[in-house]
């Protein structure tokens, strides 16, 4: 007789097979290539560290067997996981959604999130309402949201936006939540934006009612690091860090949030490499802080993405991603029929 059981776990093994190729891929082109022994095989570039791929060279199949001939490796999923330095186990463990928000399994482990210091620091409480402005319904109504899936396409853009709870308030704005590693929710930042991505109107910081002497500030994008374990990077504003996790992949994009003052301690939870990205007008204000620190830390002149393509930055105050929005192409499903898009997603 038909084991019910094995097949529903052999099911929910391929669906995180499925979200381990389409999180380590999002943003690449996917062919669909030959079907051998009754397997469709696909092939991108390669995403292994040190392989710079134009060609496409990296074959895999949603059962999670994959292939690079140029590096000579070949795997399973759990193989391809531990070469990206992912941890492995939720894709075969856990049961884990495609999208919405409770597809964050860092989330999804506490439902109600827990006090980090009972007595001095508080976690904002309304869990409903911090849901609730994350729902996806809202984006269609939020112009960085929209902006993004114009720029990267539906799906990178919604996992970017679920990645970084950017959430959409009641006039549309962008809500920036901040955690912090223990996941945490310290305060969030609303932004209005335009449709060309610009910020327009209002800014507002909201803490919740914590005790100023109570407010913890962490980098944007603290809580992402508990998981992940690439080196850092850490920019400016909020939306630079959130779009660079499209363009750069190998790194955890940060952002100070805008602080004109690093605090090292703020900074020692992370314990490995820290690159700084300073908007170009902040260099040298960032470059006398970072080289104080007594911490693994590099600092970039970002002018230089111009000026090595014998570029003109376009403002003073550019940073990193103004570079990749106008220069790099990355969207990856405008020109994909339904059926393709149906047989690797639907
Ligand atoms: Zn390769």
């Amino acid at each position: 007789m038909h084991n019910l059981k094995h097949s529903e776990n052999n099911d929910q093994k391929l669906e995180n097979v499925r979200l381990l190729f389409d999180s380590i891929l999002q943003g690449q082109r996917i062919k669909l290539g030959a079907v051998k022994n009754g397997e469709k095989w696909y092939s991108t570039n390669c995403p292994l560290p040190g392989h710079e791929d134009k060609k496409p060279s990296f074959n895999f199949n949603y059962s999670g067997g994959w292939t690079c001939f140029t590096c000579n490796k070949k795997g399973d999923a759990v193989h391809l996981a531990k070469e990206l330095n992912l941890d492995p186990t939720p894709y075969y463990n856990s049961v884990l959604k495609k999208t919405g928000v409770d597809a964050l399994p860092r989330f999804d482990d506490k439902p109600k999130l827990k006090l980090a210091h009972k007595k001095t620091y508080k976690y904002f409480e309304d869990y409903e309402y911090f849901k609730k402005t994350l729902s996806k319904d809202l984006y269609n109504n939020n112009n960085l949201a929209l902006f993004y899936a114009n720029k990267f396409g539906s799906i990178a853009s919604l996992k970017l936006l679920e990645n970084y709870l950017i959430g959409t308030d009641s006039d549309g704005a962008t809500i920036f939540w901040y955690a912090d590693i223990n996941n945490n929710i310290c305060h969030s930042k609303t932004m209005q934006y335009d449709s060309s991505g610009h910020r327009s109107g209002k800014i507002t910081t909201d803490y919740y009612g914590i005790a100023t002497e109570n407010i913890k500030k962490p980098l944007y994008g603290e809580w992402i690091a508990r998981k992940n374990k690439k080196a850092i990077g850490i920019v400016e504003a909020e939306k630079t860090a959130s779009a660079m996790s499209v363009y750069d992949e190998s790194k955890l994009w940060l952002a100070t949030g805008g602080l004109s003052k690093l605090d090292q301690d703020s900074l020692e939870v992370y314990n490995r490499e820290l690159n700084f990205y300073p908007d170009i007008d902040a260099y040298n204000k960032w470059r006398i802080q970072v080289e104080s620190m007594d911490l693994n830390t590099q600092i970039y002149d970002i002018s230089k993405l111009w000026t090595l393509n014998e570029l003109e930055p376009p403002h003073e105050k550019a940073d990193p991603v103004d570079y990749f929005f106008e220069h790099v192409e990355v969207r990856q499903d405008p020109d994909w029929s339904q059926d393709e898009y149906d047989s690797i997603f639907g």
